[in-house]
């Protein structure tokens, strides 16, 4: 059925269909240079739980330079400066983030949905921004006119916007650009007829919470352990823990079938000071499968299309950069797309740009973060912890070895910078090149 058009599009409107990390700082870096954004969410709002919810130093120093990290920081959070492995031979502290040479060398672990709420109250307050949650977008509006051939020779038209859902209501809104920034099972991606390629994650993670208590170690900020068949991820935050329990790729069945026994005793063995409060884990609704996928797309555009963020890429928990690659891809792609959308065109080129800029970084990422996988899986299979190489305990003794762990996870390889044209006062809708 064909959906009512809504009002007229503003001209050179960007429509972002998803209201994750990388789409709405997207929005509000567009609406910000004074240019006509729709974010389209499909949930009511932007609570979600197991997402990750660290905001590095990188993120935060470009959240500066906007003129909101300081009021970002207002908002409970907790800093964490370690990143270590627990391993029956002993604990490693792998980076640093106190060495980090930034105003905020720490990692801030604030709810994402806190962070993402934060972000849409200050979109709200510029002009050129809009918000429809409750939006899901189903469907691709294409003009048959502007045809490329793709390389398996079919035809396939420019994107001119998107039709979508809220409630029983069809909608199509058109748009210069459609951004698809939303996430993992891009539903955009599925109807561009583009497709993920996974690169083997051999792991999936059971998230529940543990609260946290006044005399638990305040130290503990990001740590993993490591033990027989399985891992923990312990991530802190404003009242809570959050533990991430591994397992082979597809073993849940198994899983719920031992019931959450083995899980509490894994973790009071792991952690003894959480054994206290192991037993709150009462059983297995209480905990949330999430399965890690690592892929890629080939191409992260087509006529007036983009893939940014999860949608372009999937990253895995492993190493918590999950959050700081889809900013990055938010800055970067703002940084191409704010002058192009100045001046009124969008080419490919402008989007092929975005893709080079950013694909070496991810590769770079995903490879390993794979590499990492194959290990736990390797030492999963052998029936033995991770036991990282007696060099790697030596080294990671000495300060300056942290400290450039954690600036190498601080900043990731070849970030982008917010370029100046993004960083001036905020522009009024129509500041724009073509008036
Ligand atoms: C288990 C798990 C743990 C993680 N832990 C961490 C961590 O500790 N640290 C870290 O940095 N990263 C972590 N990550 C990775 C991180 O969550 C993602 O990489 C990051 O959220 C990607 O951001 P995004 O904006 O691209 O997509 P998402 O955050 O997935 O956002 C996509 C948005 O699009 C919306 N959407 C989907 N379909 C539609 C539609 N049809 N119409 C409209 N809207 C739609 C969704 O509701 C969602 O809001 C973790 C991921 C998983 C799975």
């Amino acid at each position: 059925m064909a959906g009512m058009p809504d009002a007229p599009s503003a001209p050179g409107r960007t429509v972002v269909v998803g209201g994750g990390p990388a789409g709405m700082l997207l929005a509000y870096l567009l609406a910000r240079a004074g240019l006509p954004v729709t974010l389209l969410e499909r949930h009511q709002d932007f609570d979600r739980e197991f997402r990750g919810d660290s905001l590095h130093p990188w993120t935060l120093e470009q959240l500066d330079r906007l003129g909101l990290a300081d009021r970002l920081l207002e908002l409970p959070h907790v800093r964490a400066r370690w990143f270590r492995f627990h391993t029956p031979r002993g604990t490693i502290t792998t980076s640093d983030y106190g060495r980090v040479d930034s105003r905020f060398n720490f990692v801030a672990l604030m709810p994402q949905a806190r962070f993402l709420d934060f972000l849409a109250r200050e979109a709200a307050a510029l002009p050129g921004f809009e918000l429809r949650t409750g939006a899901s977008v189903n469907g691709l509006i294409e003009d048959p006119d502007g045809v490329e051939r793709s390389a398996g020779g079919t035809s396939i038209g420019t994107v001119t916007g998107v039709r979508y859902r809220v409630g029983s209501d069809e909608h199509e809104l058109p748009a210069e650009l459609v951004v698809a920034a939303d996430g993992r099972f891009s539903k955009v991606r599925r109807l561009a007829g583009m497709t993920a390629e996974s690169m083997g994650a051999q792991t999936d993670l059971l998230w529940f919470t543990l609260p946290r208590r006044d005399d638990d170690p305040d130290d503990g900020d990001v740590d993993l352990y490591f033990g027989d068949h399985h891992y923990l991820g312990l991530l802190s935050g404003p009242g809570r823990w959050q533990v991430g329990y591994s397992l082979p790729k597809g073993g849940i069945a198994a899983v719920r079938e031992a019931g959450v026994e083995p899980i509490r005793r894994f973790v009071a063995e792991q952690v003894p000071w959480l054994a206290d409060r192991v037993g709150l884990l009462e059983d297995m609704n209480a905990t949330t499968l999430l399965s890690v996928d690592i892929s890629r797309v080939a191409r992260w555009h087509r006529p007036g299309l983009l893939l940014i963020g999860d949608a372009a890429h999937v990253i895995s928990p492993v190493g918590g950069n999950g959050i700081l690659m889809a900013c990055q891809d938010a800055v970067a792609a703002a940084n191409r797309l704010v002058p192009a959308l100045r001046a009124g065109t969008v080419g490919e080129d402008v989007l092929a740009g975005f893709q080079l800029d950013r694909e070496p970084t991810i590769r770079q990422v995903q490879d390993s973060q794979v590499r990492t996988e194959r290990k736990v899986a390797a030492a999963r299979e052998r029936g033995r912890p991770i036991t990282p190489p007696a060099f790697l305990r030596w080294l990671t003794r000495i300060p300056a070895v942290r400290g450039r762990s954690a600036r190498r996870n601080a900043y990731g390889p070849n970030p982008p910078w917010l370029s100046p044209a993004l960083l001036g006062p905020v522009a009024r809708i129509g500041d724009t090149d073509r008036g």
